[in-house]
Order: C-alpha cells, then structure tokens, then sequence
C-alpha cells in the first residue's frame, strides 16, 4: 500500500488594523503554500472609488442599491508582481484605489449595510474551495467564522503610520505623515465602532503584535501554525 499523506485544505484569516502588515504576510503566506490570496479591504475600496467617479450619494439607500448592481469586482492575478490586483468592470484599478482620496471615504462606504452584504458574499463564494488566505477586518469573525486559522495583526501607531508613508511613497504618492496617522486612526475608530460586522477580535484567533517582526518572521509565524494544521489528521 503506498502511503499516502492527505493534506487538510484550510482557510487562513487575517485581520487587523490598517498598517500592520496584513496584506504583504497574506501574499507570502499565499505564495509559499500556492494558495489563493484575497485583500477583501481591496474591493470595499473598489466600491468606494465606483462611488466617488459616480457622485453617489452614501445617504440615499437606492441610490446606492442601484450602483451595486453596476458594481462588478474580480481579482486578476499578475505574474509580475506576483499577486492578484483587483478589477472593477473590467479595469485594473489596484493604483487608483489606494490613493488618499478613497482612504479618506472607504469607512463610510464599508460601514453601509447593503455594501457589506454584497462583499461578504463574494467573499464566502471565493472560499468555497478553501485553499485561500484573506485578509481585512472581519473575515475570522464574519466572513468564515469557522476558519481553521484566524490572525489579528496589532502594531503601534507610530509604526503603522511609517509603513502606510512607505507604500505610498513607492507608488509615488506624496504623503504627509500627520494626515496619513489622522486617517489611519479616524479608519480605526470607524471600523471598530460601526454597528454591521465591526473589527473585533474573535476569540479563537491567534494575536500578533508586528511592531518589530519583519515581513519575513511574520510569514514564518503564519506558515508554521498553517502546516501544522495542513499536516494534521
Ligand atoms: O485593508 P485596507 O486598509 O485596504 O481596508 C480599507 C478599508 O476597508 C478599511 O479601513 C475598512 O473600512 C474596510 N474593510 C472592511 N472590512 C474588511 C476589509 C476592509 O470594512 N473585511
């Protein structure tokens, strides 16, 4: 008989504050186990810059119904850089979305209740196969509560705000560290206070507080706990 090792499909989730290295360990951790990577916090900022090119008005509820229904996301993987940038209606908007502007109004936009419906959604089909690391705010304790590994990413503000300059300035952005550390912290309080899955840390998940890791600790951390489970009967 030849011995065979049955390895265990999972769902990683990864939440956390914006800045604490979220996205950049999902995408290693995806990569080293060859499975999917999803920035679901990518689509609530692709709703959002729908929203603004289209002057929809957040406070009338049909109006946003009605752009939702225009509103198609998906994620298209480049070879290039090695992970999945998101599309919506057919356009590669991975750039335009991580600008200041959708930064400043995706809070608003991820906290109206037919917005997150509509996301959450896609998020359980893109996980029907597991196989699928996915980072954002609320998917070990909403989207797939019954995830095999959940993560809530901590860091200090100081080196959030540091990371957050960083990214932007490599994309060429211009970025004053005092707005940046506004933003994240007005981000903060909106996703933690809003009434329809806010980030809270479910009680199963593991914390890490990344201040001081590097990427590459935090990858190792993530994947150890990952094949552990993979591997386990
Ligand atoms: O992860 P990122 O900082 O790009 O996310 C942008 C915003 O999208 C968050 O500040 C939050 O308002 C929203 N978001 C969310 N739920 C998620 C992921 C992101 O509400 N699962």
């Amino acid at each position: 008989m030849p011995n065979l090792i049955l390895l265990k499909d999972i769902i990683i989730a990864i939440d956390g504050h914006s800045g604490c290295g979220k996205s950049t360990t999902a995408k290693g951790v995806a990569r080293e186990l060859e499975y999917a990577y999803v920035d679901s916090g990518a689509m609530y900022r692709a709703v959002t810059l729908y929203f603004i090119e289209n002057n929809i008005d957040l406070e009338d509820d049909d109006e946003v119904k009605k752009a939702l229904k225009k509103i198609i996301l998906s994620f298209s993987f480049s070879k290039e850089k090695g992970f999945s940038e998101i599309i919506l209606n057919g356009q590669n908007v991975e750039e335009q979305i991580r600008t200041m502007d959708v930064s400043k109004m995706v809070s608003k936009v991820s906290s109206i209740v037919a917005v997150r419906h509509q996301m959450v959604a896609q998020q359980r089909l893109m996980g029907k196969q597991k196989k699928i690391v996915m980072d954002g705010r609320d998917i070990g304790s909403n989207v797939f509560p019954k995830a095999e590994l959940k993560f809530y990413f901590t860091a200090n503000i100081e080196v959030r705000v540091e990371r957050r300059m960083k990214e932007l300035e490599a994309k060429g952005i211009n970025a004053n560290f005092e707005e940046v550390k506004a933003n994240l912290l007005s981000r903060d309080k909106l996703d933690q206070s809003r009434k329809e899955n806010p980030l809270i840390k479910s009680i199963d998940a593991k914390v890490m507080d990344t201040s001081f890791l590097t990427i590459e600790e935090q990858i190792r951390i993530v994947k150890k706990e990952a094949l552990q489970i993979i591997n386990s009967k």
